[in-house]
């Protein structure tokens, strides 16, 4: 993940990143979640690694920063505030 992170994502791209994304990861209310061994980090701590179980089989593999990652991808989504005026 976050290969692509110079340009905003847009259309297929974004949901392509963003499935991919959430292979790796579950969103669980507050949480997200290592698809692996569930361990899970708050959006509040996002700075931070996400601490793996010991015997997470993709501990190495998978981002750090996940909450970093979406605030990433969906830099390019608009809101709908603009439209309303
Ligand atoms: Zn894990």
């Amino acid at each position: 993940m976050g290969t692509k992170n110079e340009t905003a994502l847009a259309g297929r791209e974004l949901d392509t990143a963003l499935e991919l994304h959430h292979r790796s990861w579950t969103l669980d209310g507050d949480l997200y979640r290592c698809a692996n061994c569930k361990r899970g980090q708050l959006a509040s701590f996002s700075s931070e690694k996400v601490v793996h179980a010991s015997d997470c089989k993709v501990k190495d593999v998978v981002s750090d920063h996940p909450w970093q990652d979406l605030a990433r991808l969906i830099t390019g989504i608009q809101t709908s505030q603009s439209n309303l005026a």
